[in-house]
């Protein structure tokens, strides 16, 4: 891979650049953002260098640090740029806030009723999407290679076509990709459809998601496309679409595990709780994540097992998202009452059901609650991956760990066989698998945590790079 990419330069392009940049007493300080997509991608910009665009997460012009900068070397990091893309409050607010997250994501993750289709987002996506593209092609060289990352840009890959039809661009959609009746209620589903085909090829989740794809190309603009090559022709071009699920930096987790093993952090709760068992979820406070459910599932656990109370802790990690968006701030509100009733319900002296966390943190601290908790509860209603799952497994040595995960979540394609599977909207079922994972076999328990870190180390964030490169060099290159 390295070979192929010797002469060739890479160029990320994703609605955020992976870093809030600012100036402090002159010193250009960063700092890593929190999410799926940089923790996949950083590591592999720092390993082979290149140029990432997007915006850098505040509006107006970035006048403290310019529009390009280095991320230097030293810390362990190679040297690549960062080139913003700028947006003032009213484009944030309908392409970001309004299209991206009011109507595309709600609708790919199968929530329909919960999106919006309103026409100024609609507009407001358009002229971003392009004005994306425009910056890509200002900086454009032969040679390069470019990678669209997400639902916020699926219009890029067409207009970039369109300005050169020699360029090659990869796609990948991080989010799940919807069947093609959901997707049918879009008025601007065609369009969204022909902006992913100036691509060649698309990267999926999973190949449910590819399918869904092809199924809308065939079903949506009357293409006929190829289910099994997972191929589809438009505009005489061939256009791959593919499934490579998205992992971690599994060596990183696994001696982060390590480094924690004494962790002072662990010891003094531990000391102070005494035999109590800890049962952990971490995400942002989504909708999709499921967790009014999973706070029911809880619920009912305790109601259905009270010898579990004063034995057993949730922790609830939720990392603050999208404040600003209307279903945002009342999910909190909903989360916050939910949560506060439970625990007023069950606590007894110092005891109470749900620790809940309302923040971020950085991922050497999550590892420490990882260490911490004998079970994780991974229960999206919808989920294009859920990489909380596999950092979990990655760093734990523990042979008595369990890991609960909801078939709906795009993980469960790999984990499945291992994991306890659960059907995050069966509350009694989530409630009776909670009881199974606390009670589970040590051995069961070890052998399933062996075959599930053998999965998550063998297709690690490299491996999912590896694969994507490898696929685009036979399938795209070979041909062109
Ligand atoms: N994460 C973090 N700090 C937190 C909570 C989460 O750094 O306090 C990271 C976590 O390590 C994981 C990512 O955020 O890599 C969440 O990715 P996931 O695929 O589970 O969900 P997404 O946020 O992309 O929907």
């Amino acid at each position: 891979m390295n070979k192929y990419l010797k002469d060739k330069r890479l160029l990320i392009v994703s609605n955020r650049v992976p870093y809030s940049v600012s100036k402090i007493d002159g010193k250009i300080i960063y700092k890593k953002t929190v999410g799926g997509l940089v923790t996949a991608l950083d590591p592999l910009l720092q390993r082979i260098g290149g140029l990432w665009i997007g915006w850098s997460g505040v509006s107006g012009t970035n006048r403290e640090t310019g529009d390009r900068v280095v991320i230097e070397e030293g810390n362990g990091l190679k040297k690549y740029e960062l080139k913003f893309v700028r947006l003032n409050e009213n484009e944030i607010k309908d392409y970001y806030g309004g299209f991206s997250n009011r109507t595309i994501w709600p609708l790919f993750h199968g929530f329909l009723f919960q999106s919006f289709f309103d026409h100024n987002y609609w507009k407001a996506y358009h002229r971003i999407n392009k004005k994306f593209a425009n910056e890509i092609i200002s900086v454009i060289a032969k040679n390069d290679i470019v990678w669209v990352h997400d639902y916020h840009l699926m219009l890029v890959p067409e207009i970039l076509r369109h300005n050169n039809t020699n360029l090659k661009i990869i796609f990948f959609l991080h989010i799940p990709f919807p069947n093609y009746e959901i997707l049918s209620a879009l008025p601007w589903n065609k369009e969204i459809i022909k902006g992913l085909l100036g691509c060649d090829i698309i990267g999926f989740q999973t190949k449910k998601d590819a399918v869904n794809f092809l199924a809308a190309c065939k079903e949506i603009l009357k293409l006929k496309p190829d289910f099994n090559q997972f191929k589809v022709s438009y505009e005489n071009r061939a256009i791959y679409a593919r499934e490579f699920p998205i992992s971690i930096d599994f060596e990183n987790f696994r001696k982060l595990g390590e480094k924690k093993e004494k962790s002072k952090f662990i010891k003094n709760i531990k000391a102070f709780s005494r035999d109590t068992r800890f049962i952990l979820s971490v995400e942002r406070l989504d909708y999709t994540k499921g967790l009014k459910e999973r706070f029911r599932a809880i619920e009912r656990f305790f109601d259905k097992y009270p010898d579990y109370r004063n034995k057993v802790v949730f922790i609830q990690i939720a990392v603050p998202t999208r404040t600003k968006i209307q279903e945002y701030e009342r999910f909190k509100k909903e989360i916050d009452e939910m949560v506060g009733r439970i625990n007023g319900k069950f606590a007894e002296g110092l005891w109470a059901p749900i620790n809940y966390i309302y923040k971020s943190f950085s991922q050497e601290k999550l590892v420490s609650y990882y260490k911490l908790s004998d079970i994780c509860l991974v229960t999206p209603l919808k989920d294009g991956m859920n990489l909380i799952a596999k950092e979990y497994i990655a760093v734990r040595s523990e042979t008595d760990s369990v890991l609960i995960l909801s078939k709906f979540a795009g993980v469960a394609q790999e984990l499945k066989e291992y994991a306890i599977m659960v059907n995050p909207y069966d509350i009694e079922g989530v409630a009776d698998s909670i009881k199974d994972a606390l009670e589970m076999d040590i051995r069961e328990k070890r052998d399933k945590l062996i075959k599930m870190r053998e999965i998550v180390k063998e297709r690690d964030v490299f491996y999912w790079l590896d694969t994507i490169i490898h696929s685009f060099i036979e399938l795209v290159c070979k041909n062109k």
